[in-house]
């Protein structure tokens, strides 16, 4: 089974008013309050562009890919929703709210 890995090079600070225009890469919503940004090859991989995600979004991205398989979808151009997880949660966040990720949390 895929390990358990934390990554704190994922999770850089952005400045506020840096907020992107962009739609999130991975489910091509707007982005909400809060805005992830994700290394599409890690940095551990010499990757240096990010991309906007929202929160929820990049976990689901952690929770299903190594760094050896971002690289590999990243160089072979391969969507992550190749992976079948990531489809279904891509399907799935569509129709909810921007900032859904904080509404789970205090919401149970
Ligand atoms: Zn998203």
């Amino acid at each position: 089974m895929a390990r358990k890995r934390r990554d704190d090079v994922w999770q850089e600070e952005t400045p506020a008013d840096a907020k992107p225009a962009e739609p999130c890469w991975l489910c091509g919503r707007d982005l909400g309050k809060t805005v992830d940004r994700f290394h599409p090859i890690p940095k551990s991989r010499g990757g240096r562009d990010t991309v906007p995600v929202h929160p929820i979004c990049r976990e689901t991205i952690d929770a299903n890919f190594s760094a050896s398989e971002l690289v590999r979808h990243a160089q072979g151009g391969i969507p992550l929703t190749d992976n079948e997880t990531v489809a279904r949660f891509v399907k799935w966040v569509a129709n909810k709210p921007a900032d859904f990720h904080s509404a789970t949390k205090a919401g149970r």
